[in-house]
């Protein structure tokens, strides 16, 4: 059995990312030497992603994570794509064994585990889904699999929307999924059983409320992808007028989670792993 492994991260701007001490702790917990290195865009002079998955592969890497902007690009360098991936359209996990490629989405399973352990019994007949972007491709697609009936899909861009939602028809079926305008978010979350967050707002950048706080209703089951910071005013807001609240740092512990279990081969303690992630 391997007990050693090199893994990457490639993206712009990875500086602050707490995926290294995440992978290398939980790999320590397990007695595995595990090494998880940062290899940032900007600090690379931005060399082409192909350059990059070769450079990994003659050095012996194990296993790539990939990060924005890497995520659609990197698909044309490899040689499969895992069901999941291939349905997105966006790869955050590159597996290297056996002189192949292999790649992999795990932030929408990282949303469906978290979605799971936090908002257990949650309607899902009705959900309304703000963000368009790459979280809220993979978010929807973890919705639609984890059995929500309809899902409306808002964004500020009614391109990505659009675009999303008709992905998301083709996929799941035609009644599944609907684009809607953004500035009526509130009208449809009146009628929602759950809403989801995955655009910038609430981060340090981007400071403020997504949807005005008269639409989060105690009876609204509320999730947000942000993670930075985990209390975003969406999740204190909703947390204050009664609503159940998942916040983003559930689907960044496991999206980590799953990719450690496929470099590995080796099941994380993904409890273990939250109280990490609550630490650091
Ligand atoms: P992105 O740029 O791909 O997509 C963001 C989308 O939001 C865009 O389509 C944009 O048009 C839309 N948007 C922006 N402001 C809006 C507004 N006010 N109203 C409606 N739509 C608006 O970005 P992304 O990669 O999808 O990331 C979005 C957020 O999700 C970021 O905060 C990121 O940190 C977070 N994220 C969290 C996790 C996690 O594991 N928890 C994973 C990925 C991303």
């Amino acid at each position: 059995n391997q007990d050693s492994f090199l893994i990457g991260l490639i993206g712009a701007g990875i500086g602050p990312s707490l995926s290294p001490p995440l992978h290398e702790r939980e790999a320590d917990e397990l007695g595995l030497r595990y090494l998880y290195r940062r290899w940032d865009l900007d600090v690379l002079g931005r060399p082409d992603i192909g350059e990059l998955l070769d450079a990994a592969r003659l050095a012996g890497y194990d296993g790539l994570n990939i990060t924005h902007p890497g995520k659609q690009r990197v698909i044309k360098h490899l040689d499969e794509l895992a069901p999941d991936a291939a349905a997105l359209g966006a790869v955050n996990t590159v597996v290297l064994a056996d002189g192949r490629a292999v790649g992999h989405n795990t932030d929408g399973s990282g949303f469906a585990r978290s979605f799971a352990r936090g908002l257990p019994g949650a309607r899902l007949d009705h959900v309304v889904l703000l963000g368009a972007g790459g979280a809220g491709a993979a978010v929807a697609h973890a919705l639609l699999s984890l059995g929500v009936g309809t899902l409306r899909v808002l964004d500020v861009d009614a391109r990505r929307s659009d675009a999303l939602a008709g992905a998301l028809r083709t996929r799941f079926g035609a009644d599944r999924a609907e684009a809607g305008d953004a500035d009526a978010a509130a009208r449809a979350l009146a009628a929602a059983d759950g809403f989801v967050h995955a655009t910038p707002t609430g981060m340090a950048a981007h400071p403020g409320l997504p949807v005005p706080v008269e639409a989060l209703r105690p009876e609204l089951w509320v999730a947000d992808v942000v993670y930075r910071p985990l209390n975003t005013e969406l999740v204190t807001a909703a947390r204050a007028r009664g609503c159940r609240v998942l916040d983003g740092g559930g689907m960044a512990v496991f999206q980590a989670a799953d990719a450690f279990e496929l470099f590995t081969g080796v099941a994380p303690d993904a409890e273990r792993m939250l109280r990490h992630f609550a630490e650091l």
